[in-house]
């Protein structure tokens, strides 16, 4: 038990049925049926073949896309292929969730057998559009189809998919209501460093926050600054243009357009009280990057032209970025500075991986495109830890009590 959460040490799983929900949900050619990327399934393999060398017989649940994020929607036969090449053993498909032929695949599991079932967001409930608008609770959670159907079959629930333990879904949250749980290895490792960073962080700490999904950005940082976690944090991308608006610079039209478009708007007196509070910890750029001509242009200082939009940070910005990150103990990142997949904008986020590979610091990255960029810049054998939660991570360092959490400590009553 850790955190009041059972782990697989709690558990004797030889010859257990065990549903282990994972988080393998990547981005995917859906013509092809191809996967672009494959680090969260790598991810998962040290506990799924832990659980199958200790003789359990082996139930995945995961998801791939949504409703929401429906251009990823798709089957997950794929993962089941790559798996198999990465654990080095059969793991069978079955194209059911929890319907007769998932049962009786299930109930054909021997030993150290593993099985993945089809996308559970084929289920209704499973549906980010459900979760937002119906809210289920987790004893409802727990009364659901999938829940009912499956929950009988098996004698232990694990979760291991801490990227999506922010959701509040039956897959995530039901079953602990009902079967004896316990989080998975890759969870209990995310879990242990983003506690320790929240905890206790050797300072000077920096955080370095970018990107465009910036929904939760500014209440994780009124946590970490107002805690005394961060020292500092540097600002790039739409975080640092909401911000630069909300200080009354002049950041173009076509920026606060795409701030409306995005629906960050509301955020923008968010950042005036922010930097009313904690104007000198939190640093915007000094200058700002964007094309024209096709042809990266700086505004070194002046205004920005009305034409333009700003896609990446500045150099100037970038150097003065780089110099805080080397004299960090403690640096944790999410989102890029900048359009990084653009070469004529990938400068500013270049740059600080770059000092993110060479300070002596602990580093920590998490988000989807910021694992993109750190691969992209070869830095993942330099990064102390890459988290593979994104939207989790960040409610979780924004301080809030992530559904999954709650529910597994709810599930680790439930002894067996
Ligand atoms: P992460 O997945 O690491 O949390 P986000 O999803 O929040 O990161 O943001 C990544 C995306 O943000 C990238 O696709 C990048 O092109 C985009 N981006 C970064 N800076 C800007 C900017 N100034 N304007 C528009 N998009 C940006
Ligand atoms: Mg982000």
């Amino acid at each position: 038990m850790r955190y009041g959460i059972n782990t697989i040490d709690d558990f004797q799983v030889a010859g257990k049925t065990v549903l282990c929900r994972i988080d393998i949900n990547q981005p995917i050619d859906t013509v092809n049926g191809t996967l672009k990327d494959i680090n969260r399934i790598t991810a998962v393999v040290p506990t799924i073949r832990e659980l199958s060398d200790k003789g359990a017989r082996v139930v995945l649940l995961a998801h791939q896309g949504s409703d929401i994020e429906y251009h990823n929607y798709y089957t997950t036969r794929p993962h089941a292929a790559i798996l198999q090449e990465l654990l080095e053993r059969p793991v069978r498909f079955i194209d059911d969730v929890c319907g007769p032929a998932a049962r009786q695949a299930i109930a054909e599991l021997r030993d150290g057998e593993l099985l993945l079932l089809d996308n559970v967001r084929f289920m209704a409930e499973e549906q980010t559009l459900f979760e937002l608008h119906l809210r289920l609770d987790h004893r409802q959670q727990s009364q659901t189809m999938l829940v009912r159907q499956l929950a009988p079959l098996a004698d232990l629930y694990v979760c291991d998919a801490f990227a999506a333990a922010h959701r509040d879904q039956p897959s995530l949250c039901g079953f602990e209501q009902i079967l004896p749980s316990a989080m998975g290895r890759l969870f209990e490792a995310e879990y242990s460093v983003i506690s320790g960073l929240m905890r206790q962080p050797e300072h000077p700490c920096v955080f370095i926050l970018g990107g465009a999904k910036i929904d939760d950005a500014f209440q994780m940082m009124r946590t970490v600054l107002s805690s005394g976690v961060a020292d500092k944090v540097l600002t790039g991308g739409l975080v640092a243009e909401v911000l630069a608006w909300g200080d009354g610079q002049d950041i173009g039209t076509k920026a606060r357009e795409l701030i409306e478009y995005k629906g960050f708007g509301k955020l923008v007196p968010v950042a005036r009280e922010l930097l009313g509070e904690f104007g000198d910890q939190i640093i915007m750029p000094v200058d700002y990057a964007y094309v024209s001509d096709n042809k990266r242009k700086e505004t070194i200082g002046g205004p920005i032209p009305p034409a333009a939009l700003i896609t990446d940070i500045g150099s100037k910005t970038a150097a003065a970025y780089q110099e805080m990150i080397l004299a960090a103990k403690t640096v944790f990142v999410n989102g890029p500075m900048g359009v990084f997949e653009e070469a004529l904008t990938e400068k500013g986020t270049r740059m600080v991986w770059d000092a993110l590979g060479k300070t002596s610091a602990y580093t920590v990255v998490g988000g989807g495109d910021s694992i993109a960029a750190t691969h992209k810049y070869q830095q993942s054998g330099r990064i102390d830890y890459i988290c593979t939660g994104g939207g989790a991570l960040i409610r979780f360092l924004a301080g809030e009590e992530l559904p999954v959490i709650r529910a597994l400590r709810h599930g680790s009553g439930n002894m067996k």
